[in-house]
């Protein structure tokens, strides 16, 4: 039996059910839940927005799929990614904020209350809506690529090639988000090898010539990773040449995949400015959108430092953002 069901959700002794078809009215919908997603159910929980937030297809986002962070300020001696959006979700909560399984399947950003729909079945009506739904990083479909992740295998050098220093390292891609992970981990491993499928880079002139001209970064131009191999963790990769059809194995201890991110905007792209990969576009110095009451932060927006902190603070903008149009709209 439960003892503490709430007084207003029973009506002649029987619980009160939602009448078909009847739609959900909320101020402040936040849709993700990574950094940007909590940060701005935090900010907008405290101001009494009375936040509900929908945690997505990954709940906790990214960070769930790192081990350890130690680049998020505040943790002495790291903290474990989904401990801390375990953490974050629980501040959120503390201030009141509902959150939800669920994923955002469509909107109509048309006219307000703006319209979500969730799990193609359950319709919120909103007056402010804030788009934290992350970019997802690409990955090659290989399936030791799942096996290792988070054991050799990551998507994101800033975040974790500090655990490779003074190791062998393997960089996947030619642009210019490649060039900068071969940079960044030249500085702390003692080899980096990129591995590039075409014969070109399609990075910027600029940063293909830095990488090429760094002693211990070495190009694999026309390589293709076939698998990625170790024990508990990864110890080298079979890569493929397609020059002479060989297959062969490097051996590394961490496989950095950076092969691009796709946004996660498709479901609100008929609305929203967005640039050509898909990445919303918010107005300089704000979390706005083109949309007035629809906020964009994190991931989704940001194709430049896509870094936890970073995130946070953009959820941060997006949650003060909406309480000044809410209360400006008197809504
Ligand atoms: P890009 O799409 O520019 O590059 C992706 C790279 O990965 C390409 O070399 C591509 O090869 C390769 N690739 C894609 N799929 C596979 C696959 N399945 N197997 C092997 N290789 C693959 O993505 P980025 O993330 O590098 O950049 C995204 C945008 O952000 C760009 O506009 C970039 O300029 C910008 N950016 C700018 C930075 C800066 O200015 N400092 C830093 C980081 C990003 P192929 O060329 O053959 O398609």
């Amino acid at each position: 039996m439960e003892l503490f069901k709430p007084m207003d959700n029973i009506e002649n002794g029987e619980e009160k059910t939602k009448p078909e078809g009847e739609n959900e009215k909320v101020r402040c919908l936040i849709i993700g839940s990574g950094p940007a997603g909590y940060t701005a159910a935090i900010y907008a929980a405290r101001a009494n927005l009375k936040p509900v937030l929908y945690e997505g297809l990954q709940p906790g986002g990214q960070l769930t799929t790192t081990t350890d962070v130690e680049n998020f300020p505040g943790y002495p001696e790291g903290i474990s990614g989904p401990v801390m959006m375990e953490d974050l979700k629980k501040q959120a909560e503390r201030f009141g904020t509902d959150t939800r399984w669920g994923i955002a399947t469509a909107a109509d950003l048309s006219q307000q209350p703006y319209k979500i729909t969730i799990d193609d079945k359950q319709t919120i009506e909103a007056d402010s809506v804030i788009i934290a739904t992350g970019a997802t990083a690409k990955y090659m479909g290989l399936e030791s690529e799942s096996k290792f992740m988070g054991y050799g295998v990551s998507a994101c050098a800033t975040c974790d090639g500090f655990f490779y220093k003074g190791q062998d390292v393997a960089v996947v891609g030619g642009g210019d988000s490649a060039c900068e992970e071969a940079l960044y981990l030249a500085g702390l491993c003692k080899k980096v090898y990129m591995i590039v499928r075409r014969d070109v880079f399609r990075a910027s002139k600029i940063m293909a010539e830095r990488v090429q001209n760094v002693d211990n970064i070495e190009i694999l131009f026309e390589h293709l990773p076939k698998e990625v191999v170790g024990d508990q963790n990864v110890n080298g990769v079979i890569v493929h040449n397609k020059k002479t059809g060989e297959d062969y194995k490097v051996e590394i201890q961490g496989f950095f995949l950076a092969i691009g991110h796709t946004p996660n905007s498709q479901v609100f792209a008929e609305y929203l400015d967005t640039d050509d990969v898909g990445y919303i576009q918010t107005q300089p110095d704000t979390a706005k959108t083109n949309i007035e009451g629809v906020l964009a932060c994190g991931d989704v927006q940001d194709s430049q430092y896509r870094q936890a902190v970073t995130a946070a603070g953009s959820g941060c903008m997006a949650a003060m953002d909406a309480e000044r149009y809410l209360s400006e709209k008197g809504l």
